[in-house]
């Protein structure tokens, strides 16, 4: 624990993985004196209530932001310039003021027009997260040793750059900077693009007509049940992220269709050392992830395994 918080008030608006995530884990390390926190719906609020993890839940975006230091919005991308607009007549002056989406440049566009010059304007996003959301979602371990992009304008105050940082090193992650259009390029690929992938290959295999759905599920060890956990990602994010992060995922989506067309005309053609050679590329990029401590080596990401003999 800090002996002085960080902020001394910390407001997050929103309260499902990321938000109900940042408010464990700050509390946990006593990086806010106070957090206050809201979300868009009554019953969420009231979930927040009963579950304890913030020191107030108001009603109001407005209230919420009320002498905060540090304002997060932990929202769909596609909200956050509404959200920024209602927020910005209450803003407390010197307040840095960020957010988390997996989008940059579609977040800066839509709030900054609208933020005062009195508050330090610091998007960031921690690239952590899970299939699940809500308010019961979140747990105070998401962010360690995951990065945090934080992606400041050119003339943004470096104390206030500086401050962020370290509220997110107090949260367990590695801080990165970058600049915006790089962060939605990087972000296309090593995100949203598999993800787009994820929901097609879902997709495709739901719309089957040679092989059964049940078929499809109970078979789903060899490889497809792996594509479902992205798969089953929050519908509005990621409509969110796509249509906000659409230059970038549309070149990217390009090389990968050009990448595709190599394989296709490899198994066509039956050329086996093309393939060969392709995946032993890829192999050894898992084991370059491995080795920098972004996953586990445990085969089958650490799944437990039936003991033989007893029914799982
Ligand atoms: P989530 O679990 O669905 O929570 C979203 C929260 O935002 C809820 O409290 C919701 O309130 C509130 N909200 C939704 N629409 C709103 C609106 N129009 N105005 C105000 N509040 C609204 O989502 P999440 O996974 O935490 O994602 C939040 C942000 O984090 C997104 O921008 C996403 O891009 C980013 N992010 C997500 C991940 C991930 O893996 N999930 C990773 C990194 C970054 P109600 O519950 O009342 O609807």
């Amino acid at each position: 624990m800090s002996a002085t918080p960080l902020f001394p008030r910390l407001a997050l608006i929103g309260f499902g993985l990321i938000g109900g995530s940042i408010a464990r884990a700050a509390r946990a390390q006593g990086l806010a004196g106070e957090i206050v926190t809201t979300a868009r719906s009554a019953k969420t609020r009231a979930r927040v209530f009963e579950l304890g993890l913030v020191d107030r839940v108001v009603e109001t975006n407005a209230e919420a932001v009320k002498d905060a230091d540090l304002v997060i919005l932990c929202i769909p991308v596609g909200a956050c310039g509404p959200v920024a607009e209602e927020i910005a007549p209450h803003l407390k002056p010197g307040a840095i003021v960020s957010d988390v989406g997996s989008v940059k440049g579609a977040v800066v566009r839509d709030m900054a027009p609208y933020l005062p010059e009195s508050v330090h304007f610091i998007p960031a996003h921690p690239v952590a997260g899970t299939e699940h959301s809500g308010p019961d979602s979140g747990f105070a371990e998401l962010f360690i040793n995951r990065w945090c992009i934080l992606t400041p304008p050119e003339n943004a105050d470096a104390d206030a750059v500086e401050k962020l940082s370290e509220f997110w090193r107090g949260l367990g992650a590695n801080v990165e900077v970058m600049n915006v259009e790089h962060h939605d390029l990087v972000l296309a690929v090593t995100s949203h693009l598999p993800h787009l992938i994820a929901y097609t290959i879902v997709g495709t295999a739901d719309e089957l007509e040679g092989v059964t759905q049940s078929e499809v599920l109970k078979f789903s060890a060899g490889g497809f049940r792996d594509f479902t956990r992205i798969a089953a990602s929050d519908p509005t994010m990621w409509r969110d992220v796509f249509l906000t992060n659409k230059e970038a995922v549309l070149e990217m989506l390009g090389t990968f269709n050009e990448d595709l067309a190599k394989l296709t005309r490899a198994i066509r053609r039956g050329d086996g050392e093309a393939l060969f050679e392709h995946f032993a590329r890829t192999r050894a990029i898992r084991r370059g992830i491995v080795e920098i401590g972004q996953d586990s080596a445990a085969p089958d990401f650490g799944r437990p395994h039936a003991e033989l003999g007893k029914k799982p």
